[in-house]
């Protein structure tokens, strides 16, 4: 089991009140799924990913990553989790404006526990169709692009589960159809994704799809075809030119 999520909570105090961002939320994600995670603005998505991110530990429960017990884990230990195991993408990319995409790419190498080198970077980027890009800096790049930077880098040490938080959110629907494209391609090579969004067209493009409410789940459903976001952009000139 990729994730197992028991009874998990996380609790902010604010100023003695609480909110209960995540509230009692069991979840259990087996290697090879492409999940996405949705609901609306304050529903605990952000919190919830956190936590599945090794960024945050539970208040309450147990929360096991690829069977690594992770509320036990001191802040040394849930950063070595998270660099050996999660890639992590974000709606705003987060790429470092001063190194061009191959060192962006290249960084994690640094931190990684399966120690690569240059030339896996290089790979990298090509297979998110930016080998022609790979000394641009990323003000030189559009945000779909920057995107894509971003998932060739938290592939980089070859992690067990991709973690996207509302990875298309700033982009285009082109742009953002050839992120779900690089999503599904990976998850076909069977790598694990998990993805949070708070658009259904988005979630659609995964296998399943747990709805979240209040911080807690309130629908997990299967998704019967879900869209192809290949298909779906080699649709688009057409819509493009009927306008
Ligand atoms: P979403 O990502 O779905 O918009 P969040 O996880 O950001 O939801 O927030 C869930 C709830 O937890 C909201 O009510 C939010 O105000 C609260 N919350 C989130 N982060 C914090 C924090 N650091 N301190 C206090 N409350 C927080």
């Amino acid at each position: 089991m990729m994730i197992e999520m028991q009874d998990v909570t996380r609790v902010y105090d604010m100023g003695g009140e609480e909110v209960r961002a995540v509230d009692g939320i069991s979840l259990q994600v087996e290697e090879g799924e492409f999940v996405a995670i949705i609901g609306p603005s304050g529903s605990g998505k952000s919190t919830l990913m956190n936590l599945l991110a090794c960024l945050d530990t539970p208040t309450s429960g147990t929360y096991r990553l690829d069977g690594v017990e992770v509320g036990k884990l001191d802040d040394d230990q849930l950063s070595l989790v998270r660099n050996s195991k999660v890639g992590l993408v974000f709606q705003s990319y987060n790429l470092l404006a001063r190194m061009t995409a191959l060192e962006n790419v290249e960084l994690p190498l640094l931190y990684g526990a399966h120690q690569g080198d240059a030339a896996a970077a290089k790979q990298a980027l090509e297979s998110v169709g930016l080998g022609d890009r790979l000394h641009y800096w990323p003000s030189q790049l559009s945000g779909g692009q920057q995107q894509r930077v971003a998932i060739a880098r938290a592939l980089i040490n070859d992690p067990a589960i991709v973690l996207a938080d509302e990875p298309t959110g700033a982009l285009d629907t082109r742009s953002g159809l050839e992120v779900m494209d690089i999503f599904q391609r990976l998850n076909r090579e069977g790598r694990t994704v998990v993805l949070v969004t708070h658009e259904q067209t988005i979630a659609e493009h995964a296998r399943r799809v747990v709805s979240i409410r209040d911080g807690r789940i309130v629908a997990d459903e299967a998704v019967a075809s879900p869209r192809d976001a290949r298909d779906e952009l080699a649709r688009l000139p057409m819509e493009e030119a009927r306008r």
